[in-house]
């Protein structure tokens, strides 16, 4: 039994396993069965970035959610219904938990049944194989894989295969995540699905999706790592018209989004992953200007979102002048501007306005201030004997300043600046002449030692009373006092303790 706990981990961020470890406290604390499933036991079967969180519990998650909320997560989408719930977790850990759930449809199409099931049960209603997998997190069968329709030879065959004949009848918006899944991973349909999918289209079933199913896979595409690969492939199908019938015509600001992935390519190049929602949505959808708020209402888009694609523009622009004029000329300056502004606000606006003076800036930001901010040598400061507090953060900051004036590069330098901002003075070097009379006096003394050391010891015949003795009298510490007493050691005393060899034996024996 192949155990992909050890997989699961090794992929997992330290807050989405921390997220792990309660949720199956909380999950053992109600005695409910947890597994995670879908799309992150999905993408890690197939070696892709784990994105969100789903879990799903046989019983009632309700509990469960109300501790994860006072541990800090927060509530997005809160069905009673379905008992399925939306939340970011503590941590900015993105995800779900939802009851275990199977559901009937009376005839294909029909608005469906639901029924609490078991997680078996809850895996065979799903859309496709590929994300109808689980792995338990239960203490008996901690890291077993369920795969009730062989998802796992799907993801090898590289095919979206869809679970029922009537998946599309049913749910016609799976139309669309069958294009998005196959867009996102590179994979084509399953035969027979591709079958069922060119049929539910020649019987125009894309025209019956609901407006709050497209809005949530409008959502979905903007948040993709490629969505202009998702929103070609709607076109190609004439998925765009379930958006908004102007947008197959007008089509999406395709070049925005390609300057989109670029800028957020060099953000990804030192290491900040950037998903720019707002800016794809607004690229996505500009064409329908000025109509887009209200396209965006109409697909049930939440408001909060509409607001932020509604301020983009003007909030690019307002950072665009402030990078290109003289408030940001210094490199502090602009490096606080940068620091505090958002980085996907930071992402669009060179996508948007290709500024070379405000790239620049960020580019230096990402490139040298950044990484100069995060290796500051607060241990050094710390190892010169400076205490924590607000003295140690301005010498810091002092330094860092200096850094930003392109001072303090080699560690010499920022030694001799912390010392310098801190107030810690060298002692005062010791001429040569001073050294060699120095070592002279203590060559000196040095003899003086061994002579008194070595009379006592013929006095007492034994190093170590020698060397007590010694300590005594010259405050040197039996130890050191040892030292030198046997390095020195007159050969009477030390012939005395050496034992007679086996050839001077024989030779007195002769
Ligand atoms: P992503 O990486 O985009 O989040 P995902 O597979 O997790 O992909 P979600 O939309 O988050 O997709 O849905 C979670 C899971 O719920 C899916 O993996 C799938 O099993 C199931 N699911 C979602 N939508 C449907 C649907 N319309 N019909 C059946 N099952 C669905
Ligand atoms: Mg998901």
């Amino acid at each position: 039994m192949p155990d992909y706990m050890y997989l699961l981990e090794s992929r997992l961020s330290p807050e989405q396993r921390a997220l792990l470890l309660r949720v199956q406290e909380l999950a053992r604390a109600q005695e409910s069965n947890i597994y995670l499933t879908g799309g992150a036991v999905r993408d890690l079967l197939c070696g892709m970035p784990l994105r969100d969180l789903d879990f799903t519990v046989e019983g009632n998650p309700g509990r469960m959610v109300r501790e994860l909320e006072k541990g800090g997560a927060r509530i997005v989408v809160d069905d009673e219904r379905l008992r399925h719930y939306e939340l970011i977790f503590a941590g900015d850990v993105d995800g779900s938990i939802s009851a275990a759930r199977d559901e009937f449809y009376a005839r294909p199409g029909a608005k469906p049944e639901m029924r609490w099931s078991t997680v078996m049960e809850d895996l065979r209603r799903r859309d496709f194989s590929i994300n109808a997998v689980a792995i338990s997190l239960n203490p008996n069968s901690r890291g077993l894989l369920l795969d009730p329709t062989n998802g796992l030879a799907d993801l090898e065959r590289r095919e979206v295969r869809a679970l029922s004949i009537h998946a599309f009848t049913n749910q016609p918006i799976r139309l669309m995540r069958a294009l998005r899944f196959c867009a996102r991973m590179d994979f084509k349909m399953e035969q027979r699905t591709q079958e069922w999918f060119d049929l539910a289209i020649e019987r125009g079933l894309q025209e019956t999706i609901e407006q709050h199913a497209v809005g949530q896979e409008v959502m979905d595409a903007a948040r993709e790592e490629n969505p202009a690969a998702v929103l070609k492939q709607f076109e190609e199908h004439d998925f765009l018209a379930a958006i908004h019938p102007k947008l197959q015509r007008r089509r999406p600001d395709y070049d925005g989004l390609v300057r989109l992935a670029r800028a957020k390519e060099e953000f990804a190049a030192v290491g900040l992953k950037v998903r720019p929602v707002t800016g794809t949505l607004y690229y996505m959808l500009r064409k329908l200007e000025p109509r887009m708020a209200s396209v965006m209402k109409n697909l049930d888009i939440p408001n909060a979102a509409i607001a932020s694609v509604q301020h983009l523009p003007g909030e690019a622009r307002k950072l665009l002048q402030l990078l290109r004029g003289s408030k940001t000329k210094g490199a502090r300056e602009a490096y606080e501007v940068i620091s505090h502004t958002p980085n996907e606000l930071l992402v669009f606006m060179n996508a948007e306005f290709r500024n070379p003076r405000a790239a620049s800036k960020i580019r230096n930001y990402l490139q040298k201030w950044r990484p100069l901010r995060l290796n500051l040598p607060v241990t050094e400061l710390s190892n010169l004997g400076v205490p924590r507090g607000p003295k140690f953060d301005k010498v810091i900051e002092q330094l860092f300043d200096a850094q930003l004036r392109g001072k303090g590069r080699t560690p010499e330098d920022v030694t001799k600046l912390l010392k310098q901002f801190a107030g810690i003075k060298d002692e005062p070097k010791k001429s040569a002449k001073d050294e060699k009379k120095k070592r002279g006096k203590e060559k000196d003394s040095d003899a003086a030692k061994h002579k008194h050391i070595v009379k006592q010891s013929v006095e007492n015949e034994g190093v170590h009373a020698v060397a007590a003795e010694g300590s005594a009298k010259t405050g040197v510490s039996a130890k050191s006092a040892t030292l030198p007493a046997r390095k020195h050691a007159p050969r009477t005393v030390a012939r005395k303790r050496t034992k007679p060899s086996a050839k001077a034996k024989r030779r007195v024996r002769r």
